[in-house]
């Protein structure tokens, strides 16, 4: 496999839009408490954060993107 994957049915992290990390053939996603699926516990978290600020009133509009 070089690159194209292509999962039937396969999601992406609701917060960066990445695929959903797969380990051994396995969709392994963070999931959140809240039923959502992340690539990562990070993406959960600042996901969270951003829900967070936005019910308090303040929308940062630093998104920061880690690679
Ligand atoms: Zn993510």
């Amino acid at each position: 496999m070089s690159g194209r994957v292509t999962h039937s049915g396969a999601a992406n992290c609701v917060f960066c839009r990445k695929p959903l990390p797969v380990v051994n053939g396995r969709l392994q996603p963070w999931r959140a408490s809240n039923g959502l699926f992340f690539c990562n516990e990070f993406c959960a978290d600042d996901a969270e954060e951003l829900n967070f600020r936005n019910r308090v009133g303040r929308v940062g509009s630093a998104i920061k993107l880690s690679t």
